[in-house]
Order: C-alpha cells, then sequence, then structure tokens
C-alpha cells in the first residue's frame, strides 16, 4: 500500500544553516484572503422544467428586463409561459426569448411550494418548457443544499460539517453542466437543493462557515456523504472506480458513532420478475427466468461488491449496477445500502440489510450523533476525511504545467516559476546521488503564488517553506523564500524528503528520517552547534506535536546532531539501510512511537 506521509519543511530548520534571520511572516504584508466565486448559476427544476412560472414582488423591489440590453421595468406579478422556444408573459404584448428578474419576490410553479428569491434569475424557453437559471451567492446555494440533504438535523456542529462537506464538494466536481451554461442543477446529480426549505438557521450556519473547505494535496477534496453507514464506512475505491486514484482519506473504517443510534436494519423484497425487468432495463439480460440470486463477493467493509444471479446460466453482476438498476426501476428505498444478505424465496428475493446510502466519506447519523455528544465540527470533519484540513482558499488554481524528463512543475505562473526546473532536476540528481537510491516516481513541484493559498491549501502556517506528500512537493512563493535565502535549500531538502520517504519502512520514526534529510543535505555541518541527545522520545514528541517553534527548531538540531554522530559511527550507507529494513533495535525500542500516520 501506497504510504502517504506529510512533512513540513519549516524554515526554522532551514534558518539553522542559513544566514537569514527574518521570519516569514514578517517579511511579507498580510496579504488579504482570496474569496470563492460569489454567484454561482444554479438550473431551477432541472428534472422537471415547469412550462409556467408565477412571480411576484416582494416589498415591491422587483424588476423585470426582457433583454440584456432592455430597460427593467418594475415588476408586482408576472404569469411567464413557454411557448415553443419563446416566452410570453401576461405582461409584455410582444413574445420575448429571454427574461431576467431582479429584486426581492416570491416564484411558484405547478406542484411544488413557492420559493423565496432575493437573487437574480435568468428565464429562457425550449421545447414549451422553461429554463430557469438561478444566480445564486455560494453561501445561499449551501443553505439550501443543507436544507435538501440533511433532512431534520438538529446538531448545529454536525450541520456546520455538512456545510463544509457541501460546500467541499461543490469546488471538486466542480460545475458537470459548463456546456449549458450553469454551475449545478438542483437534484442528487450535483446537490439535492431545497430552496423552499432555506431558514434563518441554515442560512446562519452556511454563512458561519463562509468559504471553508477541506483541502487534501492542494486540491479540494472529494468529499462525499451519505445518510446512515450502518456501522462501518466503505473505501472509496469501489464507488471512484478506476477514474479517480482512491483517496486515502475516503479508507474504510469503523463508525461508532452511528450504531448508537441502533435502528439501521432493513429488510424488503422484489418480484424476480420485477428484478429480471430492471436488470434488463440497464442492459444486464440473465438467460431464462432468474432463479437464485446469491452474493459471490464482498468488499473489506462487508458490502456486497459482486453477486451471481442465475436463470438457464449465471452472470456476475456487480453490486453497484445491481442496486442502481433497482433503485432506478423500482425504488431505491427496496435496497438501502449495498450491506445486506439476500435469499431466494421461489419467485421472491429477499434482503436483509443495514445502513443507508454508499457509505463512502461522512455518515451523516454518525455526524448528527457526534454533534449531539459535544463534537465539533472540525472533529467531525477530521473523523470521517482524516488527513484533509479545512481552509479558506481562492477557488480553481489555474495550474499549468511545466516538465522536463525528470520532473514536473505546476505554477500558476509559469513565466516567473521556468527557473526552478533546472534547481529542482540539479538537486534530484544530487539526491540520487548522495543516497544511491532512485526515485520511483516523477516528482511534481507546485508553486503557489500567495502565501495564503499555500497556507490554506496545505494547512501549514504560513512560517512553513513546503510540504511533502507521496510525490507532491508544495511550495511556498519562490519570491518569498529567495527573499529569505532559502529556495535552493527548501527545494534541495523536499526532494531528499521524498526520496528518503518513498523508501522508509513504516514505524521508522520522525527524528530519523527528518535527521537523515538535515544530515545528507549538508553533511560537513551537521551536528557541530547541537549536543547529541539521547532522550529519542522526547525528541520524537517535539517533532511530532511540538508546542511553540523554539522547541521544533530545538528538536530539528538535535536530529540533525544525532544523525551525524550516527553516521560517524556507522557510516552514511548503513544508515541508509536503516531507513529501508529498520532501526535496530536500541535505537527503535528507545523511540517507543506509534506507526507513522497513514500507514
Ligand atoms: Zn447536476
Ligand atoms: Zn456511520
Amino acid at each position: 500500500m501506497k504510504r502517504f506521509l506529510t512533512i513540513a519543511t519549516l524554515l526554522l530548520a532551514v534558518w539553522i544553516r542559513s544566514d537569514a534571520r527574518t521570519p516569514i511572516g514578517d517579511a511579507t504584508p498580510a496579504s488579504t484572503q482570496s474569496q470563492f466565486p460569489q454567484v454561482v448559476r444554479i438550473r431551477l427544476w432541472y428534472l422537471h422544467p415547469p412550462h409556467e412560472l408565477k412571480l411576484r414582488a416582494e416589498a415591491g423591489r422587483a424588476n423585470a428586463q426582457s433583454c440584456r440590453t432592455c430597460k427593467e421595468t418594475p415588476l408586482t406579478t408576472l404569469t411567464v409561459r413557454a411557448s415553443g422556444s419563446s416566452l410570453q408573459s401576461d405582461a409584455a404584448r410582444a413574445a420575448n426569448s429571454d427574461l431576467r428578474i431582479t429584486g426581492t419576490f416570491q416564484m411558484s410553479a405547478a406542484d411544488s411550494p413557492p420559493i423565496h428569491a432575493d437573487f437574480p434569475i435568468e428565464v429562457r424557453a425550449d421545447q414549451n418548457h422553461l429554463l430557469i437559471t438561478a444566480y445564486m451567492p455560494m453561501e445561499e446555494y449551501i443553505a439550501g443544499v443543507l436544507a435538501g440533504e440533511t433532512g431534520n438535523f438538529k446538531s448545529e456542529e454536525a450541520l456546520k460539517a455538512m456545510s463544509v462537506a457541501a460546500r467541499t464538494y461543490a469546488e471538486h466536481f466542480g460545475s458537470r453542466h459548463a456546456l449549458d451554461g450553469f454551475e449545478f442543477c438542483d437534484t442528487t446529480h450535483c446537490q439535492d437543493l431545497r430552496l423552499a426549505g432555506i431558514d434563518t438557521r441554515l442560512r446562519r450556519i452556511a454563512e458561519s462557515t463562509a468559504g471553508e473547505v477541506l483541502w487534501y494535496d492542494g486540491e479540494p477534496a472529494a468529499t462525499y456523504y451519505f445518510a446512515n453507514c450502518g456501522g462501518t464506512t466503505e473505501d472509496g475505491h469501489y464507488i471512484l472506480g478506476n477514474d479517480e486514484a482512491p483517496a486515502p482519506y475516503l479508507k474504510q473504517h469503523s463508525d461508532r458513532y452511528c450504531i448508537r443510534n441502533g435502528g439501521s436494519q432493513w429488510s424488503s423484497e422484489v418480484s424476480t420478475r420485477d428484478l429480471q425487468a430492471a436488470l434488463a432495463a440497464d442492459g444486464i439480460n440473465i438467460p431464462g427466468k432468474i432463479r437464485s440470486v446469491a452474493v459471490l463477493n464482498r468488499t473489506a467493509s462487508g458490502r456486497v461488491e459482486f453477486l451471481r444471479i442465475t436463470g438457464n446460466g449465471s452472470v456476475t453482476v456487480s453490486g453497484l449496477l445491481f442496486r442502481s438498476a433497482i433503485g432506478r426501476h423500482i425504488g431505491w428505498e427496496k435496497l438501502k445500502s449495498n450491506w445486506y444478505d439476500v435469499s431466494d424465496h421461489g419467485d421472491r428475493v429477499v434482503f436483509h440489510g443495514r445502513g443507508s446510502g454508499h457509505g463512502v466519506g461522512l455518515c451523516q447519523v454518525g455526524a448528527e450523533i457526534m454533534g449531539e455528544e459535544g463534537h465539533s465540527y472540525r472533529e467531525i470533519l477530521a473523523f470521517y476525511y482524516p488527513g484533509t484540513h479545512l481552509g479558506v482558499a481562492a477557488q480553481g488554481i489555474q495550474w499549468q504545467q511545466l516538465a522536463n524528463d525528470d520532473i514536473e512543475l505546476l505554477t500558476p505562473r509559469p513565466d516567473r516559476d521556468r527557473s526552478l526546473l533546472p534547481i529542482a532536476t540539479r538537486y534530484l540528481h544530487e539526491s540520487e546521488e548522495s543516497t544511491g537510491l532512485i526515485y520511483r516516481g516523477k516528482p511534481r513541484l507546485k508553486v503557489y503564488a500567495t502565501i495564503t493559498e499555500f497556507r490554506d491549501s496545505t494547512g501549514e502556517p504560513g512560517w512553513v517553506a513546503a510540504s511533502t506528500r507521496g510525490r507532491t512537493i508544495q511550495l511556498q512563493p519562490p519570491d518569498v523564500l529567495r527573499n529569505a535565502g532559502t529556495l535552493d535549500s527548501t527545494i534541495h531538502h523536499e526532494l531528499l524528503h521524498m526520496l528518503i520517504e518513498s523508501y522508509a519502512r513504516p514505524g521508522t520514526p520522525q527524528w530519523f528520517r527528518e535527521g537523515l534529510v538535515l544530515y545528507l543535505s549538508t553533511p560537513q555541518a551537521a551536528g557541530m552547534k547541537t549536543a547529541n541527545t539521547d532522550d529519542l522520545s522526547t525528541l520524537e514528541k517535539s517533532l511530532r506535536s511540538p508546542q511553540s517553534e523554539q522547541e521544533l527548531r530545538r528538536a530539528y538540531a538535535q536530529a540533525e546532531a544525532k544523525v551525524a554522530m550516527l553516521a560517524q559511527q556507522r557510516g552514511k550507507e548503513v544508515l541508509i539501510d536503516w531507513i529501508q529494513k529498520g532501526l535496530p533495535p536500541e535505537l527503535s525500542a528507545r523511540t517507543n512511537v506509534r506507526p507513522a500516520e497513514g500507514q
């Protein structure tokens, strides 16, 4: 299994060998926080576009505009209908192709509750239906998603966690409807939006987390969520398929919270005839009449991965396709989740299951119980998306790629950062030479344009120069590091880290990994200024959870001194061997640490 470790190179650590003494945060003026796009375009009534829409001004403050360049006219009440691809209204004599409503108003379409709007909408007609696009402030959209997706949540913290998950989900997947001229539809295809359900409480909760997004590896995370896991979440791999690398924050884990609620068991049955028709409608044809349905194998969480369906011959069907066929053609309440036993009863198939939804990511019942038990929304998010971190940042940094045979460089400003490519290439070769190890993948260097973006994307404080995870190094703006005199040494340090980490045996203590990297980057200078320490468990604790910058700085120096001493005694090659095979007992026993996170 691939290891995901986060290593932060501190500028402090680099200062030990550098003349630069200016803390990075002091050298740079505080930049203003950038915001998410203020307005997202939402297609309302996406699945069932109405034929007619009734509009009524509220507080007498609405205007209608029948084309982009037309004059705005005050609106009191207006009924607009689709006629082919043109609009007819009781106000305008001529048919229009376009109508824009601004101000504060109420809109209602047949068969749905009236919606209060204080955001603009645009109305067009297509095949006798109205296409209605709302230009909504992001946080109002999130409040509407909370109304649609959270049912009757009571806990404020659980709702806050959901508002972050919903916002991050929107940012991660971006627009699935860009070609149609809007960002999100109002169905579960994007996220279920219920504007009629927005109240002041949901609005306040969305605002209280405004702009906050969960980040992983410099990108908004894929924050899947679902109703109830029934006691164990599912590994993201099973619903993401091969399109996306399995995200480590979507791994399977047990959920001690939702099971306190009990009651997640269900049973249901379908007739073999309905089942046969549902499968056939999705292109799964069972030869002859269905005689038996059996679980072929299960995922690690216990959910059905494949079934064998037998008629006059057997067909293997994935659990996901099986559930979606039954859901779409018979009813989603029949198979609430993929966690069930199945038994044949003549012309019926009976299911006994638990949980509800796909099981990947945040369990809403568990989140609600965590909230009721006094956990904060940060704790809820950390429990269901471990390894991500919360931050506010500009949406969609436009990464551009520069690459050579050895390194991939991602930057929003290629002209500025082009010169980093040869520097990184040089240190890559130097690192391979000094360790005798070879990079196992092409290192990727992500260079941020501002400290704010770096901090919010990585979760590292602004005084951290770079952060490495897997094969990705995330780097502060080069100018900032150049001014501190640490650009070259930071790149060298991170590249060495990546190489060492990709070979390090699980559980290798951090003092050894960190110390070895520091030692290898400047073997001559190492260990001259700091006394060697034998208290390795205190050192390890200082590196993992420092209480102050001073403590961390001292720990780095001690780690370096310790490794330098070991290198003098045993030789560098032995130390590199230890990275791969483990430390000798006299060094590892005293450290007494849990395996590093993410293994
Ligand atoms: Zn959609
Ligand atoms: Zn759960």
